[in-house]
């Protein structure tokens, strides 16, 4: 499944291009309504896009995004799913990463969010990489959930927390960007 080559090996943006990409495969939960489909459909067009074309397969759900980081290709597939409850369930399949979405203005979510990261870190005994993103942070006024509560959550487990706007397409990029690289650091370790 994952046939691309080390990062560092590659100089020149052609010869990678030449190469098959990886492929890698990263959840997207959260709440119903926490803007996982925005975000997406924001990934979608992406400065880190790459050469092959964004491909969405509505039946399973899943989203295809090629992007360059570092000269290297990569495809993430972007699965969606807006219930905690279906992760037993799905227990075969091994997401490469998770995106953990949750709004700034819905506490619900966030206290669904916390449920969640502790059945993932329970399940896997820690070793998953999972994104915490705080969605919706242009609605500063009917913010309930603050960057404080956020990075508490996130440190506590050891994650890597981003506040995002898929509304004003912010921190979008480096939340594709981030994940990437968290994927690309577990698998082969910090650049020389
Ligand atoms: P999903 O159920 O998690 O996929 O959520 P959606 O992507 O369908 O978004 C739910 C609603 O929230 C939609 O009306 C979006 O337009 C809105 N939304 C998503 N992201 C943002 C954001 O960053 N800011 C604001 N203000 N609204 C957002």
């Amino acid at each position: 499944r994952k046939m691309g080559v080390k990062p560092g090996l590659e100089s020149s943006q052609d010869s990678v291009l030449d190469e098959c990409p990886s492929q890698y495969q990263v959840l997207v939960l959260g709440s119903t309504g926490v803007g996982k489909s925005a975000i997406i459909s924001q990934f979608t067009t992406s400065e880190f896009l790459g050469a092959s074309d964004v491909h969405t397969d509505s039946e399973e759900n899943k989203t295809s995004v090629s992007v360059i980081l570092n000269q290297e290709e990569s495809v993430l597939e972007l699965f969606e799913e807006n219930n905690v409850s279906t992760l037993n369930d799905n227990s075969d399949f091994q997401a490469d990463a998770y995106m953990l979405v949750y709004s700034c203005a819905d506490r619900s979510s966030f206290r669904s969010a916390c449920a969640t990261l502790r059945r993932l870190k329970e399940e896997a005994g820690g070793s998953k990489t999972v994104m915490i993103v705080a969605n919706k942070v242009d609605l500063v006024r009917k913010r309930l959930v603050t960057s404080d509560d956020g990075k508490n959550f996130a440190n506590s487990y050891n994650c890597k927390y981003i506040e995002t706007s898929a509304a004003l397409n912010h921190n979008i990029d480096e939340l594709l960007a981030g994940v990437l690289s968290q994927i690309r650091l577990k698998q082969y370790g910090p650049c020389p």
